[in-house]
């Protein structure tokens, strides 16, 4: 466990300059450490940071090892040299979340939301729920929602006060190093095979995802998918209360939620209907909000409220506008064949959708895509770097037209789509040969889309 007084000569040492690295980095400043940001990769612009806070950049240098301690940013590779080096010289290390969470109070309500996919809208759910509950108790109670979405962690920890909510989404990057995390609220909505290079094969992955539940007591809660064989798996182990949630039939875990097709029905009576998403694996987003919601004692009637007015997350099967019948999404979040197979799913089978694919290939072969092409699908219009394998691999089996840019994909199907049909934008790639990341994709297809239908007006 990570205790600030234990550090006499206060030297701490943050490996990575990212946003969570430069947060931590800040946090220590403040709290009178003299602080080593290290960064393995050149950086071309070093942002300005708190006095108290020195910065190297293109590797780490001896001094790393003359600190008290490290704090490691989540993306650092376990196996690293400079991990190995540390742990050689018996350094302790910490991570980001737990050296954030050690400066709060004790007593605040945390939330965590972990999973493969699924993490950021149903924390973002769960935030909006919260904020509405605290907002008309009395006294008020403050809600934070930080982790991989926002704010990093270290950047609440001195705003938020005891009683307050902590909505966290945790990677499991963030897990693999937490020692004492223990949330009131543990969630785990699916556990698919990810980043296994990173945490070196699917039992580790597993095994850091199971850290959310690790240091939970009886009256913690923890709420698990019971229809992911990988989170079922779990559930023998949990100290805290369990509830399960599934949007589907037949789950090797006993669920205390189902849907019927309209609403979501609690077994302890409640009856919500879901927030207007697209997609089944939405209403399991939901399930899981409102259950992690209901163990903290928010009434269903402020859940309901909240998923009445919730939209679609940005760049997340998003309705960027309707023009002539068509209706253009924006799905740039999709940037592997999983998550656009999940967003074809989500529409019905006779819709006409003229899909946007490419961008930096990741290696799998698109032809997994053909069934859903095949039902819900005119065509493929293929963007970006990976165009030839997309053609190599579906030609002859479905229509595809080589686009190359998102501005010439948006013109084929804007001269070319009927009234009823959806121009969707879900490349089941990274963004990378083209955008800065998956956020300018995204932005760049709606300012396309905009402009394209402004011009035609
Ligand atoms: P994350 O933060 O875990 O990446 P997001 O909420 O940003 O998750 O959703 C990213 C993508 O993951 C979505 O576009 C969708 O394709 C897929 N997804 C979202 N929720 C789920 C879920 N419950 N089960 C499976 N896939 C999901």
């Amino acid at each position: 466990m990570f205790k600030a007084e234990k550090f006499l000569t206060k030297k701490a040492c943050v490996l990575g300059l990212g946003r969570s690295g430069k947060a931590v980095a800040e946090l220590l400043a403040q709290k009178g450490f003299s602080v080593l940001l290290s960064e393995g990769k050149p950086v071309a612009h070093v942002p300005a940071l708190a006095k108290g806070i020195k910065v190297e950049t293109g590797g780490h240098s001896p001094r790393v090892f003359e600190c008290d301690f490290i704090v490691k940013s989540p993306g650092i590779f376990p196996q690293s040299a400079v991990l190995k080096e540390a742990k050689k010289r018996k350094i302790p290390v910490f991570s980001e979340l737990e050296v954030a969470l050690s400066f709060m109070p004790k007593d605040i309500c945390i939330l965590a939301v972990s999973g493969t996919n699924g993490k950021t809208t149903t924390t973002s759910l769960l935030g909006e729920i919260l904020k509405e509950y605290g907002a008309q108790l009395f006294p008020k109670r403050n809600v934070f929602v930080a982790g991989n979405i926002g704010a990093p962690v270290s950047a609440m920890a001195d705003k938020i006060r005891p009683n307050d909510f902590l909505v966290l989404e945790v990677s499991s990057y963030q897990l693999e190093d937490s020692s004492f995390f223990r949330p009131k609220v543990a969630c785990l909505l699916n556990i698919t095979p990810d980043h296994l290079d990173h945490h070196g094969g699917m039992e580790k992955y597993i095994k850091a995802k199971a850290r959310l539940f690790k240091h939970q007591r009886s009256n913690d809660h923890a709420v698990l998918n019971g229809g992911d064989a990988g989170c079922a798996a779990l559930a023998e182990k949990l100290k805290g209360s369990l509830v399960a949630f599934s949007a589907f039939p037949n789950h090797p875990l006993k669920t205390d939620v189902f849907f019927d097709g309209d609403e979501i029905i609690f077994s302890a009576g409640h009856r919500l209907h879901p927030p207007k998403l697209k997609g089944i694996h939405n209403i399991e987003n939901a399930m899981a909000a409102a259950l992690c919601a209901l163990a903290v004692g928010v009434p269903a009637e402020i859940i309901q409220r909240v998923f009445d007015r919730f939209e679609a997350m940005e760049h997340r099967i998003e309705p960027v506008e309707t023009y002539k019948g068509i209706t253009y999404i924006n799905d740039s979040k999709a940037t592997n064949l999983d998550s656009t197979i999940i967003a074809l799913k989500s529409f019905e089978k006779e819709q006409n959708i003229w899909l946007i694919l490419g961008g930096r290939d990741k290696g799998s072969s698109y032809e997994v895509l053909l069934p859903y092409l095949k039902d819900h699908c005119r065509c493929v219009l293929s963007i970006g770097e990976c165009m030839d394998k997309i053609e190599k691999e579906l030609k002859g089996q479905f229509p595809i037209v080589r686009c190359e840019t998102l501005e010439k994909a948006v013109d084929y199907a804007f001269s070319h789509g009927k009234k009823g049909d959806v121009v969707l934008l879900s490349p089941a790639c990274a963004s990378f040969d083209q955008f800065k990341d998956y956020e300018e994709r995204g932005k760049e297809f709606k300012r396309i889309v905009h402009e394209k239908i402004a011009q035609d007006k």
